[in-house]
């Protein structure tokens, strides 16, 4: 059994048309699941308070996003990562990112005092969100907000994010903690934003060598991602025994992605949740929490986030994409979408370079071999 968490509130997370963090995104994939004969039976959670936000985010940071979000701070002053091309300011802001925020924590919640195992929270993963800074599209943790609570309930966290983005905000606000074990695969920092998750961050003071980063090369494509998986993710949480595991489900490594360049198909997609479910049963007796995240080409994101919706749920999977869900929004998006739920077999020649291959291999040892001594001493 799987909790889903949904409200339409969600939805008041909006930058405006121009803006690629959508909330179109999400309609799409609950009208998706719906039209696939399994419309989403939504949980409503409460909106994060104030103090729920000031858990991980300053006094300073919460007030300047408040006065941003009631018009009484200067529209144009950039601050604290506000008034910026990613992250516009829009009225009523604070309220619609407490919103996104309450979801995510009631899921933790519901997993710590026990009323739920999987849980899906149909939103958020703001996972560039720093204490006094919002970032790439996101303004408040939500991912850290319940992590935060998790360790409130003495529960050892894994946090697994498989955004093309390095989780950078999860991974600072919970640097030195190492009850929180951080695990990004993302496209390098050398190429992509924000720049940050090399292999040598690893965390600090007590939490040290318990942040775990995997930057992989750019065109990086499904086996070579998944095979950085296999050695990286179930050994890690072999090694750590967390309590629950949190996973950001970024969908933005597909190779349809505008804003990235790995090359993931949704097969990959598919494979990569079928073992994170599995892994969750192994290791935190199925306690799991997954959020949404980046995810920038609708056809592609919508697809992938039903997927996740329907494997969560133990759905078996349908083949084809109902005809009338494609004609409603191809009228609206006037963009063809793919008319299977997978992708078309060979919709892309991949040119499989071994270098590419080669190097993520060299990178995910490394990463281990970081954390060994660490491991060792623990
Ligand atoms: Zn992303």
């Amino acid at each position: 059994m799987a909790t889903l968490l949904f409200h339409d509130r969600y939805l008041n997370y909006n930058f405006g048309p121009e803006h690629p963090f959508s909330p179109v995104r999400q309609k799409m994939t609950l009208d998706l699941l719906d039209a696939l004969g399994h419309p989403v039976d939504a949980e409503v959670p409460p909106v994060a308070s104030r103090d729920d936000v000031r858990r991980v985010h300053s006094e300073a940071f919460v007030a300047k996003v408040e006065a941003a979000s009631n018009g009484t701070a200067p529209p144009r002053a950039r601050s604290f990562g506000l008034n910026t091309g990613d992250v516009p300011v829009f009225e009523d802001m604070d309220a619609a990112t407490r919103g996104l925020v309450g979801g995510t924590l009631h899921g933790a919640r519901l997993l710590a005092e026990g009323q739920a195992k999987r849980v899906l929270q149909l939103g958020g993963g703001l996972h560039h969100a720093r204490e006094e800074e919002a970032s790439g599209f996101c303004v408040y943790n939500d991912l850290s907000v319940a992590i935060d609570v998790l360790r409130e309930h003495d529960l050892r966290v894994a946090y697994v994010d498989v955004d093309v983005h390095h989780g950078d905000g999860v991974q600072f606000l919970h640097y030195d903690d190492p009850g929180v074990l951080t695990l990004s695969l993302h496209e390098t920092g050398r190429a992509l934003f924000p720049g940050t998750g090399g292999i040598e961050e690893i965390g600090k003071g007590p939490g040290r060598g318990f942040s775990l980063n995997v930057p992989l090369a750019p065109f990086t494509e499904s086996e070579s991602f998944l095979d950085a998986f296999e050695r990286v993710v179930p050994y890690a949480l072999s090694h750590f025994q967390p309590d629950v595991l949190v996973v950001q489900c970024g969908a933005d490594a597909h190779f349809n992605d505008p804003l990235a360049d790995l090359l993931l198909t949704t097969r990959a997609y598919e494979r990569i949740f079928r073992r994170l479910l599995v892994l969750s049963d192994e290791h935190t007796d199925g306690r799991l929490l997954c959020t949404l995240g980046g995810g920038y080409r609708l056809d592609s994101v919508s697809r992938i986030w039903a997927l996740l919706g329907l494997l969560i749920q133990d759905h078996d999977l349908p083949r084809t994409v109902p005809e009338g869900y494609r004609t409603r929004w191809e009228a609206r998006l006037d963009d063809p979408l793919t008319p299977t739920l997978h992708d078309r077999e060979r919709s892309f020649e991949v040119d499989r370079r071994a270098s590419i291959e080669d190097e993520n291999r060299r990178v995910s040892e490394q990463v281990l071999e970081q954390v060994a001594s660490h491991w060792r001493h623990a």
